[in-house]
This record gives structure tokens, C-alpha cells and sequence, in this order.
């Protein structure tokens, strides 16, 4: 009951996994309506009849890749997709904009967060570029920081 996304988001995806074309890992699958949300210029992307997948490996620059081993780019992607940047002002949590650097410095802001989606509400299935709760991207720093 604690975790946020299996009580309140609608995000449950299929946990089909497939092998990144470029990093060589295994990433969870992401719907269409995600991606449609975060590619840039979709209505030129020719999707297909498969499964898509999001790599979220801040070292690898594939956003997504379908079975075909097709991909597609950070630089494809309309959204700056602040998991795989190291940039303070990308984002963590999309549905409240809540930056890297902001995440790190205020450890409270993911209680907010925790509280919201347990209510419902939150837009992680179009908003997260990962189709998924932010939560588990919440990189923490030391508590002694502050
Ligand atoms: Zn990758």
C-alpha cells in the first residue's frame, strides 16, 4: 500500500523486458501513448506493431528502441529526459516539475509527491518520459546535508 504507483497511477505496464541495441541492457516496455508524448514531431514517426522500451541509462543516448531494434535519441526526443542528464535544472519528477537539483536538495519534496500520487494525482503515463513514477529516480543526496 505504501508504494505510490500500485495504488494510485494507472501506469502498470506488462513487465516485458527487451535488450537495449546500443547499451546491451534489459529495459521495461513503454507505451505508444508515452513516447507519443515526448518524441518529437510524432506525427512523422512511423510506429509499428511491436513492443517499445525505455532505456533510462544516463550513459546511453537511446531514449527508445521497439523489438526491431529501432531506436530512438535523446536528440529525438522533445522532452529532456532528466534522468539521463546531469544538468540541475532537468527534470526528476514531471508531473510537479520538480528539477535534479531540487529532487537532491529537498528530500521532502518526494513526501509531496508520495502524498499526491496516492491520491491520484499525477501524470506519470504522459508526463514522465519513462511512462512510469518518478519516485524511484529520486537520487538523494547524505541526509546530513541538510
Ligand atoms: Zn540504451
Amino acid at each position: 500500500m505504501s508504494d505510490c504507483c500500485h495504488t494510485a497511477c494507472t501506469t502498470e505496464m506488462p513487465s516485458k523486458k527487451h535488450v537495449c541495441p546500443v547499451n546491451g541492457q534489459k529495459y521495461m516496455q513503454v507505451s505508444i501513448r508515452t513516447m507519443l508524448h515526448h518524441i518529437s514531431s510524432p506525427w512523422e514517426w512511423t510506429e509499428k506493431e511491436q513492443g517499445y522500451y525505455f532505456c533510462d541509462d544516463p550513459t546511453c543516448d537511446v531514449v527508445y528502441f521497439g523489438e526491431d531494434d529501432s531506436v530512438i535519441k535523446k536528440a529525438d526526443t522533445r522532452t529532456v529526459v532528466g534522468i539521463k542528464e546531469d544538468k540541475p535544472d532537468a527534470l526528476t519528477c514531471y508531473c510537479f516539475g520538480v528539477s535534479n537539483l531540487e529532487a537532491q536538495r529537498h528530500p521532502d519534496i518526494r513526501d509531496f509527491i508520495v502524498k499526491k500520487t496516492q491520491t491520484g494525482i499525477c501524470s506519470c503515463d504522459t508526463s514522465n518520459p519513462s511512462g512510469r513514477c518518478c519516485l524511484k529516480d529520486f537520487r538523494v543526496e547524505a541526509k546530513s546535508s541538510r
